[in-house]
């Protein structure tokens, strides 16, 4: 599926797109909930479409649908129910521009490693069932994998394939980059629906505050640094560092 027909899908699938993500965040009700619940169905996703319980074309209406369903409920939650619809038609545009062109890229890639052989459908050679999307020693508890300095998911491929390092490659590196589409961003999202609610509560500056732990990069600690500026003004997690997806500064609001 190309950006365009993607687009198109995703115009006209709208309204079912905002009814399911309510539904979403009425069910998970918190963001780490809802994040961590969209990176388990990013390991089944992908196993789904290995054992060939999916196929490609399901696979990849299944990748738009949550794409966009996450990254709409996180927006819900962030705005604490209040007048929520509104805020999610608001965030309509900046979710399809942003998310859209990477993931259609991201998909096509994806098909043509099946095509050449790179990722086998049947292949069940590894067993990523337990396999720590955050690349942590799997089983391990990782409480601070919070920001890692890297690349944005569009890019992630080509510089993989650069470096020989074949991240994307493998189903367990595939289950990886698939939650950097429908699970990671479901916490900048959150940010976003915080901020439309902080802008209507009448506030007038925010400042963005850096982990500040080894991996904040150095943007973020720039940002971290300005303080408080007027509102609108610092741009939102994961925009304006190499942190990515990966960003969890968050936003304070007076
Ligand atoms: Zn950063
Ligand atoms: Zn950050």
């Amino acid at each position: 599926m190309d950006l365009l027909s993607m687009v198109g899908m995703a115009t006209k699938r709208r309204a079912d797109y905002f009814e399911q993500a309510r539904t979403l965040a009425n069910k998970y009700k918190t963001q780490p909930i809802l994040e961590e619940r969209m990176k388990a169905e990013s390991k089944g996703l992908t196993k789904g479409l290995r054992d060939k319980l999916m196929r490609w074309d399901e696979y990849e209406r299944t990748m738009l649908d949550k794409t966009l369903t996450s990254a709409l409920a996180a927006v819900a939650l962030g705005t604490k129910n209040d007048k929520s619809n509104e805020k999610m038609e608001k965030a309509w545009p900046i979710i399809v521009g942003d998310m859209l062109p990477p993931l259609a890229k991201f998909l096509a890639e994806t098909k043509e490693y099946i095509d050449n052989g790179t990722l086998r459908l049947g292949d069940q050679t590894v067993d990523f069932a337990d396999y720590d999307l955050d690349g942590a020693i799997p089983g391990a508890i990782n409480l601070d994998v919070d920001e890692l300095e890297g690349i944005n998911p569009e890019e992630e491929g080509i510089t993989e394939a650069k470096q020989g390092r074949a991240i994307g490659q493998t189903w367990a590196g595939l289950a990886n980059r698939v939650s950097r589409y429908i699970a990671n961003p479901v916490y900048a999202f959150f940010c976003l629906g915080e901020y439309m609610f902080a802008q209507d509560q009448g506030n007038k500056e925010m400042r963005r505050v850096a982990r500040m732990d080894k991996r904040t990069c150095k943007d973020c600690k720039n940002y971290d640094l300005q303080g408080w500026q007027p509102i609108g003004s610092l741009p939102m997690p994961g925009k304006g560092c190499t942190c990515y997806d990966h960003c969890r500064c968050f936003i304070e609001y007076r």
